[in-house]
């Protein structure tokens, strides 16, 4: 048969059509209630439709015995033997049984689980007749029944407290989950409402949700918070679905409240060490890229002191200032400067003084308490106005050879601030920290030899210059003063070439000291570079007869604005190096271009050439390529030549292939 509801009317859609000549035994027939009856040896002596329609098998009168059913269970499974099938019991026993439940088997093998009622009938005078059983297929509400007890069970043992409230909010069931999570009992709190478990400030939140489910909304995953029977304050996560009656009329809701907590603190604890990670990969790429003292220990400080959490941070680092005398440097974070300014280096303190003397890390979470603290005049503890310290974290930070240069102090105005993992943190700085310190040290000590070695080149080629140039005048006059055919003056040519070249070198000497210094002198005109390039050319052409310069000029002019001198510097430098760097070629190429905008001069040789790799440091100062050590030079004239056309706002520029050849050349702005 078929429930069915339809205007909210519960009806059975399956229609009984009764013969005409309607009678007691047709009614039976056509009941909707499966009957039967045995005789008294068992034979199945009458069944209706229902019976037949139960069994699935229509029983032969007079063969078949106690059951339509070939097969009989119990709810539980298991089979029941044919003499303790209530029918059998009826017949032999000749009593009444009742709601005796069993499971039938259709010969298709569809169990169906049944009530049987089998009943004795007697007559008149009291002798048993037949037995009539009636049957109940209570299949369904045996399967509801254990999906119920199923759900009951699963909610029940939920770790979630999974709670239903009506309309009004009023709690309606609270399962083991929800007295585990809130801490109160089942029948303390139902009938409660349920802004029992509502903290003051989220109340809104339920209103927000009581509506959703007015409107049959469900609401998945909200994120709030609850308050437990002891007060404590937890973060859920919310799932509440409308509850409906067989009406489908909403009458309640259920709700699933899952304690998000551990979640919420892995959550947190992911979001700080990333956090802290986004810190040491800054401060890592910081002190790992600069040289400069100032920067890493302000850089290690800030960081540190925001890994810790201090309220201030420190950094002392013991040095040296140019005077080679000892002092020490103090980076602050937290704090300005200023407020400590009026207090002493703090290094003489009993307390400090263990960390500066390699003594261990100090992590105190009261340091007012430690049997150092407070041992020294003036201020036996903390001075006046000093920003009160209680937690206290100090860090030695020793260099590569074994040495503490400096120290990182962390403090605090409450107790405890500190622990095991900021202080395993902040060693594991220290430690990258006196790395980076020593590198820079290093540095600045390179650094300082480096200008000392260019503050004596430029004194050294200053006080060479002025006896070099008197040298070269008194030669001078001495060869003028000689005869054409004197022996000496061929001599005295040769001295005053070698000196001219001593001066060349010396120049170029005092040339580098003054582009280090930021300091080369020029002096700007308007000439003309193809005059000039010509010039340079023919002059020398003069003094190499090894190669022939030849020079490719189609214009006739080019007039830029620049130092005459300087420029003529660089071509003739060009020259000397391509002829220098290509002994077994026999010519030079010298080429002059220009337009409005540029004008251009490049040499060219083929020669030895550079290796690819080299070009990018082939104007370095001091650089000579190492195969070439053996030709005189000291590397400085390209280095000086790259200053004057940068000043010229011009570009030096090369293109070479090694044993094939190079070219030089430069290009400035056409005035
Ligand atoms: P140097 O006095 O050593 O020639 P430069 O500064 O003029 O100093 O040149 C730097 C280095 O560049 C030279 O030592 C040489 O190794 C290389 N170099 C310069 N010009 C040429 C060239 N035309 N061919 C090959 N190598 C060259």
């Amino acid at each position: 048969m078929q429930r069915t509801v339809s205007n909210g009317k519960e009806g059975y859609t399956d229609k009984f059509f009764l013969p005409r000549d309607i009678s007691i035994q047709n009614l039976i027939d056509y009941m909707p209630i499966a009957i039967y009856a045995c005789s008294l040896s068992g034979h199945i002596i009458y069944y209706n439709k229902a019976a037949e329609k139960l069994w699935g098998y229509k029983p032969k009168a007079g063969e078949d015995m106690w059951s339509g059913s070939a097969k009989l269970f119990l709810p539980d499974g298991v089979p029941l033997p044919m003499d303790k099938w209530p029918m059998t019991i009826a017949i032999q026993q000749g009593i009444y049984l009742e709601e005796e439940e069993v499971v039938i088997q259709q010969p298709g093998g569809t169990k169906l689980n049944v009530l049987e009622h089998p009943m004795p009938v007697f007559d008149s005078d009291g002798k048993l007749l037949c037995i009539i059983n009636v049957l109940l297929d209570v299949t369904e509400q045996r399967k509801s029944e254990t999906k119920q007890a199923m759900l009951a069970a699963i909610v029940e043992s939920s770790d979630d407290a999974i709670v239903s409230k009506s309309l009004n909010g009023i709690i309606t069931s609270w399962n083991f989950g929800a007295q585990e999570m809130f801490g109160y009992e089942e029948q303390e709190i139902i009938g409660k409402p349920i802004t029992t478990i509502i903290p003051e400030q989220y109340r809104m939140d339920e209103l927000m949700i009581l509506n959703k489910i007015r409107n049959n909304e469900h609401v998945e995953h909200f994120e709030t918070y609850r308050i437990t029977k002891d007060g404590t304050l937890i973060p859920v996560s919310l799932t509440i679905s409308p509850i409906t009656d067989k009406r489908g009329n909403i009458i309640g809701a259920s709700k699933i409240a899952r304690n998000i907590s551990k979640q919420k603190e892995a959550e947190k604890a992911l979001q700080h060490h990333a956090e802290n990670l986004e810190i040491m990969n800054g401060m890592g790429k910081v002190i790992s890229q600069t040289l400069d003292i100032d920067v890493i220990l302000q850089t290690v400080a800030d960081s540190t002191t925001r890994l810790t959490g201090a309220a201030i941070g420190a950094f002392f680092y013991n040095t040296v200032n140019d005077k080679n005398e000892p002092y020490m440097l103090c980076r602050l974070s937290g704090a300005a400067k200023e407020a400590f300014e009026n207090f002493a280096i703090p290094r003489s303190t009993a307390v400090f003084s263990s960390t500066f003397n390699g003594g261990a890390t100090i992590r105190s979470d009261d340091i007012t308490h430690d049997e150092r603290y407070a041992r020294n005049m003036p201020f036996n503890g903390m001075p006046e106005g000093h920003l009160p310290v209680v937690s206290y974290l100090a860090v030695p930070v020793v260099s590569k050879n074994g040495k503490v240069t400096g120290g990182l102090f962390f403090g605090h105005p409450q107790p405890g601030r500190f622990t095991k993992e900021h202080e395993d943190l902040v060693s594991a700085i220290a430690l990258h920290a006196a790395i980076a310190l020593d590198n820079a040290k290093l540095y600045a000590e390179v650094t300082r030899l480096s200008d000392k070695k260019d503050e004596f080149i430029s004194l050294a080629s200053h006080e060479l210059k002025t006896p070099i140039t008197s040298l070269s005048g008194f030669l001078q006059l001495i060869e003028e003063s000689l005869d054409d055919g004197d022996e000496n003056k061929k001599f005295m040519k040769i001295a005053l070439a070698q000196v001219k070249k001593l001066s060349d070198l010396i120049s170029d000497l005092l040339d580098v000291s003054k582009v280090k210094a930021g300091k080369l002198p020029l002096s700007f005109s308007h000439f003309d570079l193809v005059q000039l390039t010509k010039e340079v050319v023919t002059q020398f052409q003069y003094s190499v007869r090894s190669h022939a310069v030849q020079l490719d000029c189609k214009l006739e002019k080019v007039m830029v604005h620049g130092d005459r001198q300087r420029i003529e510097q660089v071509i003739i430098n060009l020259l000397a190096n391509a002829v220098k760097y290509s002994p077994g070629a026999a010519e030079v190429k010298v080429l002059v271009t220009g337009n409005n905008a540029t004008a251009s001069v490049s040499v060219q040789d083929f020669g030895i050439g550079i290796a690819p790799e080299l070009h990018q440091h082939i104007f370095s100062r001091f650089f000579r390529i190492e195969d070439e050590a053996n030709k005189p030079g000291l590397g400085i004239g390209l280095y000086i030549c790259k200053e004057i056309i940068q000043r010229h706002s011009g570009r030096l520029w090369l293109s070479s292939v090694p044993s094939v050849g190079s070219i030089f050349g430069f290009d400035i702005p056409a005035a």
